[in-house]
């Protein structure tokens, strides 16, 4: 497999090279050129120090990332992380060690990082580091710590989150002294902050993620007590679509909407997210029809974007049939782009309509409104103005 580095990339290798500093480009970049996939960016290693890799790069724009860990980020074409080789230093709270050292040694720096699969390195000449079996284990589609799991996870319990969501994301196992290093220190996940964790298990859940979630069940209860790993839970989520809110409210199940909003709080998920899953799982009452009366009165209740989002997680819980769910969503796009009426502000007459024919006492104008609405939606009175008033006009409250 010949990897095809990118030009820009080459060239800040050149540069640093001509300099008479090694580097190469190294971890996911090469792990998915390996795998045949386009890589999302690609970071470099060097063994100039961080002030040595701004003078290599002094013609270009530099930005000082994070200089303490080694970290500078030069623009050629587009940023591109530079990290000077590193050692980590004693791990004090399960996830960043005390102090970095740098190394001129590309070895140390490979050691340091989390997976086999991520310890890869790649020369200018093309030319591939994989001290740690990094290739076998890609060809026998396997997540493995570098070094000790255990050791690994005490370091770092991020790296635990992250073998899941590799495993996940890659389609890949994981290797059983690694899995079995992750039962054993799953606890260790409560030192960790919530976001990290969220960000790891959110990409988990755009994976095929199945067989994770199901032989790791009790680590994603260590952050999610209420998750749903029943086997008829876990297919629902393998067949649908990798989306991480539908898959999250699938995960919930039957839990208690409150208590899946807290929890979905507490790991810091954003609004959209939280507000979405809580409508889908508070939705399980609602009765869904595919008539157009019934279709206009949940696009009321959640508008449109909630309404579909409701609709699918009705039809991957099983509550309505893949027919169905069509025929639905059919009608729901009609009643949108017909603009017909399903909310009092699409309503031909308003408030100041109805308080203006002086035969209603102020406090019922509402019950007015709403009483037109239903006729409209059900389709017993035109959306029209001068029907709606002389209907309003025989209404008796
Ligand atoms: P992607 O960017 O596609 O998510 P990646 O492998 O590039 O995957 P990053 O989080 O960008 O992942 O990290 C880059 C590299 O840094 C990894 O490939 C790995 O070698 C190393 N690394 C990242 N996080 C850790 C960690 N917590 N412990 C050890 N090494 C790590
Ligand atoms: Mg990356």
């Amino acid at each position: 497999m010949k990897i095809t580095i990118p030009d820009n990339v080459m060239r800040a290798i050149g540069i640093l090279e001509q300099n008479g500093y090694s580097a190469y480009a190294v971890g996911g970049c090469v792990r998915d050129s390996l795998l045949g996939y386009e890589p999302y960016d690609w970071d470099i290693c060097t063994s100039a120090l961080p002030e040595q890799t701004s003078e290599c790069f002094k013609n270009f724009r530099v930005i000082p990332t994070g200089v303490k860990h080694g970290t500078i980020t030069v623009i050629i074409d587009k940023p591109l992380e530079i990290t000077t080789f590193r050692i980590d230093g004693d791990y004090l709270d399960n996830r960043r060690p005390s102090e970095v050292s740098f190394t001129r040694n590309l070895q140390d720096d490979l050691c340091r990082r989390d997976f086999t699969v991520n310890a890869m390195a790649i020369s200018s000449s093309g030319e591939i580091t994989d001290l740690y079996g990094g290739r076998e284990d890609l060809k026998a589609k396997l997540i493995r710590c570098v070094g000790d799991a255990a050791t690994r996870f005490d370091e770092d319990a991020l790296r635990i989150m992250r073998a899941l969501r590799f495993a996940a994301t890659l389609g890949f196992k994981i290797e059983p002294e690694t899995a079995k290093a992750i039962h054993e220190k799953k606890q260790l996940l409560e030192n960790i902050a919530a976001e990290r964790i969220q960000k790891e298990f959110t990409k988990m859940l755009t994976g095929s993620c199945r067989d994770i979630l199901s032989e790791f069940s009790d680590v994603i209860k260590v952050f999610i007590p209420e998750a749903q790993t029943d086997t008829d839970t876990l297919q629902r989520i393998a067949a649908s679509p990798a989306e991480p809110m539908l898959r999250l409210a699938l995960l919930f199940g039957k839990t208690d909407t409150q208590q899946a909003f807290k929890r979905l709080r507490n790991l810091r998920y954003d609004n959209a997210t939280v507000n979405t899953v809580s409508v889908m799982l508070n939705s399980t009452d609602d009765s869904l029809s595919i008539q157009r009366p019934q279709l206009k009165r949940l696009l009321n209740k959640y508008g449109e974007k909630n309404s579909k989002a409701v609709l699918k997680y009705s039809l991957h819980s099983e509550k309505i049939t893949a027919e169905q769910y069509g025929i639905m969503i059919e009608n729901i796009e009609d009643i949108i782009t017909s603009g017909e009426c399903y909310t009092l502000s699409k309503l031909a007459v308003n408030g100041s309509d109805i308080s203006s024919l002086g035969i209603f006492p102020a406090k019922l104008t509402g019950k007015v409104l709403h009483g037109l609405l239903e006729q409209v939606i059900d389709g017993e009175a035109e959306n029209e103005k001068k029907s709606l008033i002389n209907l309003a006009k025989k209404l008796k409250y």
